[in-house]
């Protein structure tokens, strides 16, 4: 058993095209304000565990209680989708992770996550689900955090959002207390989220003991999967891992 799509012929990195100068051309007139591009392991979602470049693009319309990157709400520098490619092929791994802040909120997201696509790479967009995704390659793979109450933000949520998803993408709730899981439970089950694809219960780090949110799926037999921050129990809460 190798990682997930490891069966697929792997043709990454796909220099015939990076080489390409039409391609090249238009990927030097397309800039993102990125606030870091690192190395590390996937700390969440299905791939946790494998080693990924992150690209974490700078800014985000919604304030969560509980946001630990606001350090990506502001500052950052231009790059261009050119020098981001550069940037990620220097890391052997073809996972590549688009996360923020809310990538969406920049508009040449979608460039860089069909760039990413076309180079051969598995890619996955983490967004807040606030903004529209029916604009996204679909070979990406959406992981979507529907926002909780306790997040702060849940009016922001876009349910049309939920259409759009397909077996490859995750829905994400982050808990924060037993008012949250019982909104997450009903979201699921009333809306039949699972059938749609995978569903990651998470527990909001510092409000809600992890133990306690396996033992409520366990008890209430919910058909998702818990998820804990991997690179928060190796690394603690600092920014590039
Ligand atoms: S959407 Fe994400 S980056 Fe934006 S405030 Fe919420 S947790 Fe932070």
């Amino acid at each position: 058993m190798g990682y997930p799509g490891a069966s697929a012929p792997c043709k990454w990195p796909f220099l015939a095209l990076l080489k390409s100068p039409n391609y090249m051309r238009q990927c030097t007139r397309e800039r993102l304000r990125v606030t870091e591009i690192f190395y590390s392991l996937q700390g969440e979602t299905r791939t946790v565990g494998i080693p990924t470049v992150f690209v974490r693009l700078t800014g985000c319309p919604l304030r969560c209680s509980y946001c630990d990157t606001e350090y990506a709400f502001t500052g950052g520098e231009w790059m261009d989708i050119r020098t981001i490619l550069d940037r990620v092929v220097e890391y052997a791994t073809r996972y590549v992770t688009v996360t923020g802040g809310e990538p969406l909120a920049q508009r040449r997201c979608l460039d860089l996550l069909r760039a990413l696509c076309d180079a051969g790479y598995e890619v996955s967009l983490e967004t807040s689900g606030a903004l529209d995704i029916s604009g996204v390659d679909p070979r990406v793979s959406r992981v979507l955090d529907l926002k909780t109450p306790g997040s702060g933000e849940s009016e922001k949520n876009r349910y049309g959002n939920l259409e759009h998803l397909h077996s490859g993408d995750q829905v994400k709730f982050v808990i924060c207390d037993e008012r949250d899981y019982r909104w997450a439970r009903r979201q699921t089950l009333d809306r039949r989220l699972s059938e749609r694809c995978e569903i990651l219960f998470a527990p909001s780090s510092g409000q809600l003991p992890a133990p306690v949110l396996a033992n409520w799926i366990l008890r209430d037999r919910l058909p998702v999967r818990l998820q804990i921050q991997l690179h928060k129990h190796l690394w603690g809460d600092v920014p590039g891992r």
